[in-house]
């Protein structure tokens, strides 16, 4: 359920969005506020400043609250961001141990807006294969120690 709280720090998402164009970026903000509502970090798309496919905001904050909070406040804390995070941030913000994440645009929202925001291929993928093999330096690494 989504609070008015939750949509004035929305607004503010939004708001970084609106800044990184602005700039010259693409058009995505996010934001992380901590447990009692405060702004802990902003970040805007900078993929093609960076030239670095990783820097979504999403994913950017995600790295952060992982590096600089402790895993009781990260899971207390929530990430706003202008648009619904694709599978890569996602993937990101489930490591991080943030508890929560509000978006404005839904990503078919955000399809309908730009098609080519939809046009991610399926990469395939083979395996497993070589298991003996690759099973060594994981077995060893995790091996408990007495
Ligand atoms: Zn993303």
């Amino acid at each position: 359920m989504i609070t008015p709280a939750d949509e004035a720090l929305l607004r503010r998402a939004i708001a970084v969005a609106a800044h990184a164009v602005a700039l010259g970026d693409a058009p995505y903000g996010s934001l992380l506020a901590g447990p009692d509502g405060t702004v802990l970090a902003e970040a805007h798309n900078t993929v093609r400043r960076d030239d670095d496919i990783t820097a979504h905001p999403e994913l950017k904050l995600a790295r952060w609250a992982a590096r600089e909070l402790d895993p009781e406040t990260a899971a207390r804390t929530t990430l706003y961001t202008s648009c619904q995070p694709c599978g890569m941030c996602d993937g990101g913000i489930a490591r991080s141990g943030l508890g929560r994440v509000v978006y404005a645009l839904s990503t078919e929202q955000l399809v309908a807006l730009n098609p080519a925001s939809g046009a991610w291929p399926t990469v395939p993928h083979d395996g497993p294969a070589l298991h003996d093999e690759a099973r060594a330096p994981v077995a060893a690494y995790y091996r408990p120690t007495r």
